[in-house]
C-alpha cells in the first residue's frame, strides 16, 4: 500500500507502471497501493495494467502536509483521483526542480514513454496542514492513513510529537524498521487503531519485501476500508 512509480523525484527509473506491476505479479501480491510525492498522475496506469493481471490497485498519492508529515490518500474512483490531484496541484509549495536537480518526475505510458516531466519539486509541503488534507480526502470518501510515522523524519510522531486527538484516519502506517509493538511502547495508543506497514518501495525489488495481510470477504474498496477499521469481522495484520 506504499509504492512509489517513476514520477516520485527519489524513485528508481525502473519503477515503471508495467514494471511495477510485473514485480507484484511475481511476488504474489494481490493489492498494491501507488502513492508517489503529491501526485496521482501515474496512478490510473497502473491500475489499468494490474487489472489485467488480477491485482487490485488503491490509486492515490502520499500527501507531504504543511508539517511535513507524509499520509497516505487513497480513492475509489478516478474522478475523486481527478478532484484530488486538483487539490495538489493548487496546494504544492513550488520549488523549481531543473534539469532534474532533485531527481527526474516523469509521467509514462505503458511502454516507458515520457508524456510530462513535472518541473516542480513533487516532495514540497501543500499549504494546508494535515486536519485539512484530511477533511480534503474525506470529503472525496477517501482512506486517509499517517505513514511511516515511527520515523525519524517526515512522521506524525517527529513532526507533532503526538497523534492529534481530533484527526480522523483509517489507520497507521509504520515503517520497516518498527513493529506495532515498539511504537505502542513509545506512545499512548488506543488498541482499536490499526496498523499497516508496507516497503515504502522506490525500488523494483523492495515491492513485497514487507507486507500487510487484510482478511475479508473480496478484494473490493468498502471491503479494505472496513478491514482498515477493524469492522464486520475484518481485520489487517501485518507480516
Ligand atoms: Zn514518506
Ligand atoms: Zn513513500
Amino acid at each position: 500500500m506504499h509504492i512509489h512509480t517513476v514520477l516520485s523525484p527519489c524513485a528508481d527509473l525502473e519503477m515503471t507502471p508495467a514494471n511495477i506491476v510485473e514485480r507484484a505479479k511475481n511476488t504474489g501480491l494481490q493489492i498494491i497501493g501507488i502513492t508517489d510525492h503529491n501526485s496521482t498522475k501515474n496512478a490510473l496506469l497502473v491500475k489499468r495494467l494490474a487489472e489485467k493481471e488480477g491485482i487490485y490497485v488503491l490509486t492515490g498519492a502520499e500527501v507531504t502536509t504543511k508539517e511535513e508529515v507524509h499520509c497516505l490518500a487513497f480513492f475509489e474512483f478516478e474522478d475523486q483521483l481527478n478532484q484530488f490531484q486538483q487539490f495538489l496541484d493548487e496546494q504544492i509549495t513550488i520549488i523549481p526542480n531543473p534539469d532534474g536537480h532533485f531527481g527526474y518526475q516523469p509521467v509514462v505510458d505503458e511502454n516507458a514513454q515520457i508524456l510530462e516531466l513535472i518541473p516542480n519539486y513533487l516532495a514540497a509541503a501543500l499549504k494546508s496542514g494535515i486536519n485539512e488534507v484530511q477533511q480534503k480526502v474525506e470529503s472525496l470518501d477517501g482512506i486517509f492513513i499517517p505513514a511511516h510515522v515511527d520515523r525519524p523524519v517526515n512522521g506524525l510522531f517527529s513532526q507533532l510529537g503526538f497523534v492529534p486527538p481530533e484527526l480522523k484516519f483509517h489507520a497507521l502506517g509504520i515503517s520497516r524498521f518498527s513493529s506495532e509493538k515498539d511504537v505502542r511502547k513509545h506512545y499512548v495508543l488506543d488498541a482499536g487503531i490499526a496498523f499497516i506497514r508496507n516497503s515504502d518501495a522506490h525500488y523494483l525489488q523492495q515491492i513485497g519485501e514487507i507486507y500487510t495481510r487484510f482478511w475479508m470477504e473480496e478484494i473490493n474498496y468498502s471491503e479494505i476500508k472496513m478491514a482498515l477499521n477493524q469492522q464486520n469481522n475484518r481485520f489487517v495484520e501485518i507480516q
